[in-house]
């Protein structure tokens, strides 16, 4: 039997989950790519972002404190978390990452999109190759 405060808990991530699939589709748009799932290729981005929150070894900006909320990180940084408001720190400004990150290749032109793990939104750039490979794109310039 769950206790109380582990149905709680349950409660919270699931209103977190929920509330990342809304932010998710306020995120629709033409240069938007849409991937509500993991265990594709971003795998291994969501396994060391998941790794780092179990070891505690991530940058997790301050406003996120210990119930679960939405939270965000990228491809380019999957070991930074931080809070809507603190989005602008996941900027790709490092011109070294600016690269499909399924096939680490500079192919222009690159897509962003973003993906939902759990209460996690990660954002992605993926190559129009890559993003026909996985089904990322379906058809140029439409959300799969
Ligand atoms: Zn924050
Ligand atoms: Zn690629």
């Amino acid at each position: 039997m769950p206790t109380p405060d582990q149905i709680a808990l349950a409660d919270q991530f699931a209103a977190a989950e929920a509330e990342a699939d809304m932010r998710l589709a306020d995120f629709d748009g033409e240069e938007t790519h849409l991937l509500p799932l993991s265990g594709t290729w971003l795998y291994e981005y969501v396994t060391a972002m998941e790794q780092a929150v179990r070891e505690k070894t991530g940058r997790v900006c301050a406003h996120l404190g210990r119930s679960p909320a939405v939270m965000y990180t990228a491809v380019w940084m999957p070991t930074t978390l931080v809070c809507l408001t603190c989005t602008p720190v996941l900027a790709l400004s490092d011109p070294q990452r600016i690269h499909c990150y399924r096939c680490d290749k500079r192919k222009w032109p690159l897509n962003e999109g973003i993906a939902r793990a759990g209460n996690v939104l990660m954002s992605f750039l993926i190559c129009d190759p890559c993003g026909h490979i996985t089904g990322v794109i379906t058809q140029k310039g439409v959300p799969a």
